[in-house]
C-alpha cells in the first residue's frame, strides 16, 4: 500500500510538472513546406518517370508531413526520397516482404518480453514483490515508434505505400486485392508520429484518471435512509459505477429491493452533480443520508459538515481532453480524438455510428419492452430501470449442481488445458481443427477473473488465463473461461490463418467480444447439459435489446460531450461539469423520457468510462450489435467452419468484414426485428 501511495504521489508530481510545460513541444514541430515538396517531386518524376507521378506525390507528401528538423536538413530530405523510392515492382515486392517479416519479428518478440515482464502480476505464480511492479510498469513499446522514425524505416514505408482514408477504404476496399489491403494496413501503422514523451504524458494522465476511478468506492453500510435505517450489510463496498449498477440489478428479485435501488440512484445523482460529500468517497468514516445530503459521525447523531467532493471527477475528465490536445498536432490525418476514435480505431464513420444509435434509441419496440417490464415489475418505470435485469431464463440447474459438475471435470488448470480438444469438439470443431487450435493455446492460472492474450507472431501461443480455486474450477469460473476461449480461438485464426501479417487480427475489439460471447453462451452445451426453457431465446433477445438501448444513450452522451469540449477548448472542468449534466439530460429527455414518462434525468452521465477511457463507450453499443448479428447468422449454421471463414479475413474495415462475414453491413435491424418477435412471444 505504501509503495502504491509513493508511486501515486510521484505520478501526481510528474503530471503537474508535465502540465506546466505542456507547451514546450515546439522542438517536435513537424512538416516541410509545399515548395520544398514540389521541388523534390519534380526531381523524382524526372528520375523515375512520369508513370510514377501519383505514387511519388503521395509518398513525398506523407514523408514531408511527418519530417522534423532533427530528421535532417531539406537536402537530406530530398536525398532520402530519391534514394528510398522503389519504382520497380519486383523490388517493391521485396520491400513489402521485408516489412512483413521484420515487423512480425519486432512486435511478436516485444510481445513475448512484455508477457514475461507481466507474468508475476497476471499469473498465480508465487509472491508478488516490488520488483514485479517495476517490470510490470516497464513500457516495452514506449520508444518503438520513435525508433522506427529515427531509423527512417517508418519514412520508407510512408514513401512507398499510401495511407488511405476511411472513406477511400469504404468506397474502394471491396475491389482491392488482399495484397492491396495488406499494403494499406502497413501504411496505417505509421499514420501518427507521436513523440515518446508526448505519449508518455498522455498515458500518465489516463493512468491517473483510471486510478481515481479504481479507488472510487461507496461504503454502503454507512448510508442511512430518512428513518435513519441502514439498508445495506456491513462490509459491502461498491465501486462506482459498476458496483453500484450491479447492486441495482441484483435487487430486482428482492421484494423490498426498490428502496435500496432508489437509494443507490440518489448516490449516483450526487456523484454526477459533484454534491457527494468528500468524506463519503472511498471512506467509511461517516454516515450519510444521500436524500437529504446530511452527514454524521458514524453511529452518532453528531452532524458533520458535508463539504462536497471538489469537482475532482470533471477535473480528471478535462485532463483527458488536454492529454488528447497534446497528441492532436502529431496526428496530421486525424487531428482530434474524435477523428482518431472513429476513423482509425473503430473505422466506422461518426455519422454512421450516430445514425445507428438513434435507430436503436427510437425503435418502436422499446416502448413495447418498457410496458413488458412494467408488467413484470407491477409498477411504473423508474429511471434506474435502464438496468432492468429480469429477462432471465429459469435456471434448470441449480448453481451448486453446476459447480459440482465443473469441479469434477476440471479439478486443476492442467485438467482444463488437457480437455481443450474435447471442449472444441463439443462446439463443433473437427478433430483436426480442435487439435490445431489446442496446440496453439496454453492455459495459465490467473490472478484475476480471467483473460485471453493472443500472440503477435506465428509460432507463439495464445494464453488463456483462468482462475481455478484449490478445490477445483467452479461454474462462474468455467463460464468466464469459455468467454476467454472464444477470444483465444479468434486470436489463433486471425494470426495463423491470415495470409498477410499486416492483416492479422479483427477490425476492432467489438468483433473479438462477439466471438467470446458466442462461446460463453454455449457453456452448458459444452458440459453436455441442455436448457429447455421455451422462452429462453426470447428472454435473451429482450435482455440484449434493453441493454443496447441503455448503452446507446450513454454512447451518445459520450460523443456529444467530446464534441462540446473541442468546441469549447478553454472551458475548463467547472463548465464541463455543467455541460455533461446538460447533455445527459437532453439525451434523456429526447430518447428516454417518452418511454419512462419522467423528464430531466442526468443518470446517463454516471459511467466511469467517460472519465478515464476517452470516448470508448460507443464501442460497447457497436459490440452488442455486431455480436447479435454474428450470433443471428450462426443460427442453424456450422459454428466452427463459419468462425474460421470469418476470422481469416483479417483486419478489413468493420463494414466490409461484416458484409463478407454475414452478407450485410453492421446494422441494428436484426436485433430490433428479433426483439419485436420476442415481445409477441412473451405477450
Ligand atoms: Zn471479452
Amino acid at each position: 500500500m505504501k509503495n502504491k501511495l509513493l508511486v501515486l504521489s510521484t505520478l501526481i508530481i510528474s503530471i503537474l510538472l508535465l502540465t506546466s510545460c505542456s507547451n514546450g513541444n515546439k522542438e517536435y514541430a513537424m512538416g516541410l513546406p509545399e515548395n520544398i515538396q514540389d521541388a523534390v517531386i519534380n526531381e523524382m518524376i524526372e528520375k523515375f518517370g512520369e508513370e510514377h507521378k501519383e505514387r511519388i506525390q503521395t509518398g513525398v507528401k506523407q514523408v514531408a508531413e511527418r519530417w522534423r528538423s532533427d530528421d535532417g536538413t531539406e537536402e537530406e530530405f530530398k536525398n532520402f526520397c530519391l534514394e528510398n523510392f522503389y519504382h520497380k515492382q519486383d523490388e517493391l515486392d521485396l520491400v513489402f516482404d521485408r516489412f512483413q517479416t521484420n515487423l512480425e519479428a519486432l512486435y511478436g518478440n516485444l510481445h513475448r518480453i512484455n508477457r514475461q515482464f507481466m507474468w508475476q502480476l497476471h499469473v498465480e505464480a508465487g509472491p508478488v514483490l516490488p520488483i514485479d511492479y517495476m517490470f510490470g510498469a516497464y513500457n516495452i513499446y514506449a520508444h518503438v515508434s520513435d525508433d522506427l522514425y529515427r531509423s527512417k524505416i517508418a519514412f520508407t514505408a510512408l514513401l512507398n505505400f499510401p495511407i488511405y482514408t476511411l472513406e477511400e477504404k469504404t468506397v474502394k476496399g471491396d475491389q482491392w486485392t488482399r495484397r492491396q489491403w495488406a499494403e494499406a494496413r502497413l501504411a496505417d501503422g505509421f499514420i501518427n508520429r507521436v513523440p515518446a514523451e508526448v505519449s508518455q504524458q498522455r498515458s500518465e494522465i489516463y493512468t491517473y484518471a483510471d486510478d481515481y476511478i479504481t479507488h472510487y468506492n461507496i461504503y454502503m453500510h454507512n448510508l442511512l435512509n430518512d428513518d435513519g435505517d441502514r439498508l445495506f450489510p456491513e462490509d459491502l463496498r461498491l465501486i462506482s459505477h459498476w458496483g453500484l449498477r450491479d447492486e441495482i440489478k441484483a435487487q430486482y428479485p428482492n421484494p423490498d429491493g426498490i428502496e435500496r435501488q432508489q437509494m443507490i440512484y440518489r448516490v449516483m445523482q450526487r456523484i454526477i452533480a459533484q454534491e457527494i460529500p468528500a468524506v463519503m468517497v472511498n471512506k467509511n468514516e461517516a454516515d450519510w443520508n444521500p436524500f437529504s445530503n446530511e452527514v454524521w459521525e458514524t453511529g452518532t447523531q453528531e452532524s458533520l459538515p458535508a463539504h462536497p467532493e471538489p469537482n475532482t471527477r470533471y477535473e480528471h475528465f478535462w485532463k483527458t481532453f488536454e492529454a488528447e490536445k497534446l497528441v492532436d498536432p502529431y496526428s496530421p490525418v486525424n487531428p482530434t480524438l474524435i477523428d482518431r476514435r472513429f476513423n482509425t480505431q473503430r473505422e466506422i464513420l461518426e455519422e454512421d455510428v450516430e445514425a445507428m444509435l438513434i435507430e436503436i434509441l427510437t425503435a418502436p419496440v422499446i416502448q413495447d419492452i418498457a410496458r413488458l417490464i412494467e408488467n413484470r415489475l407491477g409498477r411504473n418505470l423508474e429511471p434506474f430501470d435502464i438496468w432492468y435485469d429480469g429477462f432471465k431464463a429459469r435456471g434448470q440447474y441449480p448453481e451448486e449442481e453446476l459447480d459440482r459438475i465443473v469441479r469434477d471435470r476440471f479439478p486443476t488448470v492442467d485438467a482444463f488445458e488437457e480437455e481443450l480438444p474435447q471442449i472444441l469438439r463439443r462446439l463443433g470443431f473437427s478433430r483436426d481443427r480442435a487439435e490445431y487450435l489446442s496446440a496453439r493455446i496454453t492455459v495459465d492460472p490467473s490472478r484475476g477473473a480471467g483473460h485471453a492474450w493472443g500472440a503477435r507472431m506465428r509460432g507463439d501461443k495464445a494464453h488463456l488465463r483462468t482462475r481455478v480455486p484449490e478445490d477445483g474450477m467452479d461454474y462462474k469460473g468455467f463460464n468466464i473461461a469459455m468467454h476467454e476461449l472464444g477470444h483465444n480461438v479468434e486470436q489463433v485464426f486471425t494470426l495463423e490463418g491470415v495470409d498477410y501479417y499486416a492483416l492479422n487480427g479483427v477490425p476492432n475489439t467489438a468483433f473479438t467480444e462477439a466471438f467470446a460471447f458466442v462461446f460463453q453462451y454455449r457453456d452448458l452445451d459444452v458440459l453436455g447439459l441442455t436448457t429447455d426453457d421455451p422462452e429462453a431465446d426470447a428472454l435473451r433477445t429482450l435482455n440484449d435489446m434493453w441493454n443496447t438501448y441503455e448503452i446507446a444513450g450513454v454512447s451518445l452522451v459520450d460523443m456529444r460531450v467530446w464534441r462540446w469540449m473541442y468546441e469549447n477548448p478553454d472551458a475548463g472542468p467547472r463548465r464541463l461539469r455543467d455541460a455533461v449534466q446538460r447533455i445527459a439530460t437532453e439525451v434523456w429527455n429526447e430518447y428516454y423520457a417518452p418511454v419512462f414518462g419522467i423528464e430531466d434525468v442526468s443518470l446517463l452521465a454516471i459511467y466511469s468510462h467517460m472519465i478515464s477511457l476517452g470516448m470508448y463507450i460507443p464501442d460497447y453499443t457497436i459490440g452488442h450489435v455486431i455480436a447479435f448479428q454474428i450470433e443471428d447468422y450462426l443460427q442453424g449454421r456450422d459454428l466452427a467452419m463459419e468462425m474460421e471463414r470469418m476470422c481469416i479475413q483479417g483486419r478489413l474495415t468493420p463494414q466490409l468484414w461484416m458484409q463478407k462475414a454475414v452478407g450485410s453491413s453492421i446494422s441494428a435491424q436484426p436485433m430490433i426485428e428479433e426483439a419485436g418477435r420476442a415481445v409477441r412471444k412473451m405477450e
